[in-house]
């Protein structure tokens, strides 16, 4: 198995997670790369005041650097999940690298929360065919995305808008960041995506109920 484009991951690497539920009109919100000083906090107020809840992918270099943050977004009930230590693609990479990443931001994680955290979210998305295993001993599930907002791109927010309401699908998950410099973009226009994402009927779910 070659490095893996995350639309093919659901064909090539079934023991993946790339969407929830597609019988119910759910989506699960992720927000990945923080958490960031400033951003992660908007976003934060913004999904309480829609009532969501959401995953957030974070790196462990950010978990050290803010772990106020990372408590807040626990206590107020959204799931952490372990994004790699300082984001580096780790398709390939040496095992004791692959392992390196995921064991310190699983131990910065456990040691502010207290709890461990139940998924895995590749740095780009990339992986190799050993996570599998990886997965297994780290009691992890890999998280990928079925919605790519781009919210990485310098799109107008409206964009972020149209795309979301033009792709989403019961069971979505949908991949946004919180710690990147595009992120005030996406903070511009999330109201609104919340906003009309819950007038089509959706659900915002918790990643927990997959399991
Ligand atoms: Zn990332």
């Amino acid at each position: 198995m070659l490095i893996i484009n995350p639309s093919f991951t659901r064909h090539l690497a079934p023991w993946t997670i790339w969407k929830g539920d597609s019988k119910n009109r759910t989506v699960y919100l992720t927000f990945d790369d923080g958490p960031h000083p400033q951003y992660t906090p908007e976003v934060l107020k913004i999904l309480k005041d829609y009532d969501a809840t959401a995953a957030f992918f974070l790196t462990g270099e950010n978990i050290v650097r803010h772990p106020g943050l990372v408590e807040r977004i626990h206590s107020e009930g959204h799931v952490i999940g372990n994004h790699g230590f300082s984001h580096m693609n780790l398709a390939f990479k040496k095992r004791q690298v692959v392992f390196g990443e995921i064991e310190r931001t699983d131990q910065a994680i456990r040691q502010i929360t207290g709890s461990p955290s139940r998924f895995f979210r590749p740095p780009y998305g990339r992986f190799d065919f050993r996570f599998r295993k990886y997965m297994k001993q780290f009691d992890y599930r890999l998280v990928n995305w079925s919605l790519l907002t781009e919210d990485f791109r310098e799109h107008p927010p409206e964009f972020l808008l149209k795309r979301v309401m033009a792709h989403v699908h019961p069971g979505a998950i949908i991949l946004m960041h919180d710690g990147l410099p595009t992120t005030p973009i996406l903070i511009q226009i999330l109201p609104e995506i919340l906003n009309s994402l819950k007038k089509k009927h959706y659900r915002f779910v918790s990643l927990m109920e997959l399991e």
